[in-house]
């Protein structure tokens, strides 16, 4: 493509309300333009990228033998009543109604109406296992739609849905979708990496998360190098500690600390270390009263494991500070262990402790030199914090390593959960009726590409992983002229490549040479080719990589050659 055909709006200021590099990006290379929040419209450049995902996603859900469907981005709100998330999707639904007065949504996610589809034209188990996939828009109405196209409201999604006689039917198809997801995310160049999640709302038993690595992530990850563990933190089980608790050699004192409240202040006022300090998180209990909730002071409070504790309620609520005060006479961050008449779960970290600090559930004072079964009774033990990096695996293989990632793709075994409340049943080797199995398996086409440039990026622009890169090339001109010989080379460069089967992006533009190469490092192509006066001269074109900066003279007639021996192979683990 032409770039004079291409009106191509790049910006040199960074846009305010852009919180991420990715954001930032994609607004200056002109690939997204915002509508309203969380809306974007994509313009050609980003198109581009998106359509080059969806047709890898596509490419590998058809090798792995799902079958694409199309179903409709509205849905009437009987099929959610029959599973009863009408009412507990919450203020995600996006509501609708027609001029009829008949409730819909826009599809947040499909599981309603593929189990009608399978419920009205699966009739034997002979026409089982299947698996239906579509890529369309969603809508969510995200309390905070922020970073840009990764927590849009509206997005792309490749959501499949597979419907089984049995649990093992369905296990193969799980592990086929988590292979095909794994191929997906090696092909597009990314790294990644695959771990064991929470089901959240869906539902259901098994379920893993697909991850881009990339610092800005929302979430964090925990792996093990030595073994297989890998669990999104939420979900990483923390071992008990291996040594013993030491034994104490302070006396229990209380010490008048004025104005102290946070554990920071605790650290500093007390000059001992957050490790030393106990933290009581006050929540409330599932029979109505309050629960307090140990932890070592620089651990944190894991609020899935939190909720499994027992006498906790769930969801995790933490107690209102008037609750707290009536219950105990103390506020809120004066609260300790010591005498305190409410029921406690400790972390087993927490356990460990010796001559310990701690709130003396009075305003104003703390208690150092506190030592368990001395001064208070062991309370309940239970894992209640989020591991670190270096907490030994559960795999027993090593240390934990723990990062940030951008949930890109997430698989989940559902089991009966819709089809059981939708009646989608087929008939078995005996002729009875038998509850379909579901599998469902989404990935995020669009934030793919803000995660994508989270990941690989520079302070010039986007370095796109190839596969993903909206050209293969970028030729540019340099001062183009109507006839001269350096426009009838490029022209022809320009044709070549294209008859050879690159992807070219022609910078042919009227424009200075400084603002071409800035537009062509924002915009992020890998391959970049310079035809310029001097180089047509000497029958030579000037090639730089995106990535490593050098550039180097190649023959105008070698140029094909040259290109086809630097295409990318996709990236491995
Ligand atoms: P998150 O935890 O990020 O809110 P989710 O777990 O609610 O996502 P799923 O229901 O698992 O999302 O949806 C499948 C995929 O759709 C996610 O893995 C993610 O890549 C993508 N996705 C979800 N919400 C959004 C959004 N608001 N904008 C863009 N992509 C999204
Ligand atoms: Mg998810």
């Amino acid at each position: 493509m032409r770039l004079t055909h291409l009106p191509l709006t790049t910006l040199k200021e960074v846009p305010a309300d852009a919180e991420i590099i990715s954001h930032q990006l994609m607004l200056r290379a002109g690939l997204v333009r915002r509508l309203s929040s969380g809306l974007f419209t994509w313009m050609p450049l980003g198109l581009r990228v998106l359509r080059k995902v969806e047709r890898i996603v596509r490419e590998e859900m058809d090798r792995a033998g799902a079958l694409e469907i199309l179903m409709p981005a509205v849905q009437p709100a009987e099929l959610w009543q029959e599973t009863g998330r009408w009412d507990v999707y919450g203020d995600l639904l996006l509501r609708i109604r027609d001029r009829h007065d008949r409730d819909y949504c826009f599809a947040p996610t499909a599981e309603e109406v593929v189990t009608e589809v399978a419920r009205r034209e699966l009739r034997s188990y002979r026409q089982l296992p299947v698996n239906y996939y579509q890529i369309n828009t969603k809508f969510r109405d995200e309390i905070r739609p922020r970073f840009g196209v990764m927590r849009a409201r509206e997005f792309v999604m490749k959501d499949a849905y597979s419907f089984h006689l049995d649990q093992a039917s369905l296990e193969a198809t799980y592990d086929a979708m988590a292979e095909a997801y794994s191929r997906i995310f090696t092909r597009l160049g990314l790294r990644f990496r695959k771990v064991d999640a929470h089901g959240g709302e869906i539902g259901g038993s098994r379920s893993q998360e697909f991850h881009v690595l990339a610092e800005s992530g929302e979430d964090r990850i925990a792996w093990c190098e030595g073994d297989s563990f890998a669990a999104n933190v939420e979900m990483a089980p923390a071992a008990p500690p291996a040594i013993p608790r030491p034994a104490g050699t302070q006396a229990l004192t209380r010490v008048p600390t004025p104005g102290v409240r946070s554990i920071d202040d605790v650290t500093a006022f007390l000059k001992v270390g957050a490790s030393q300090c106990l933290k009581t998180l006050v929540v409330e209990g599932s029979d109505g009263g309050l629960v307090a909730l140990l932890l070592r002071g620089d651990h944190e409070l894991n609020p899935l494991k939190a909720e499994r504790a027992p006498g906790v309620a769930r969801p995790l609520k933490l107690a209102s500070p008037e609750r707290v005060l009536a219950a105990t006479g103390a506020p809120v961050g004066a609260i300790g262990p010591v005498n305190l008449p409410l029921p406690m779960v400790a972390d087993h970290s927490a356990l460990v402790l010796a001559d310990f600090v701690c709130g003396a559930n009075a305003a104003d004072a703390h208690l150092t030199g506190v030592n368990w079964e001395r001064d208070l009774p062991l309370p309940r033990a239970a894992d209640l914090r989020n591991v670190e990096t270096g907490d030994p695996s559960p795999g027993g293989g090593g240390a934990l390593t723990i990062a940030r990632g951008i949930e890109v793709g997430h698989i989940f075994q559902l089991g009966d959960k819709y089809s059981q409340s939708m009646h989608a049943v087929v008939l078995d080797q005996d002729g009875k009726e038998r509850v379909m199995t579901m599998g469902c398996y989404g990935i995020g086409v669009s934030r793919i590409v803000g995660a994508a440039i989270e990941q690989n990026h520079d302070g010039n622009g986007i370095l796109w992983p190839e596969p993903m890169s909206p050209f293969d090339v970028i030729l540019i001109e340099i001062n183009p002229k109507k006839s001269d010989p350096v426009t009838a080379a490029a022209g022809a460069l320009y044709k070549d490549l294209q008859a050879a089967g690159f992807d070219v992006l022609f910078d042919d533009r009227d424009a200075r040479p400084g603002v071409k190469f800035a537009d062509a490092d924002l915009v992020g192509i890998p391959h970049r080719l310079v035809v310029g006066e001097r180089g047509v001269r000497e029958g030579k074109a000037e090639y730089r990589h995106r990535t490593s900066g050098n550039e180097e003279q190649v023959g105008l007639t070698d140029v094909l050659d040259f290109l086809r021996a630097r295409r990318e192979l996709p990236r491995q683990g």
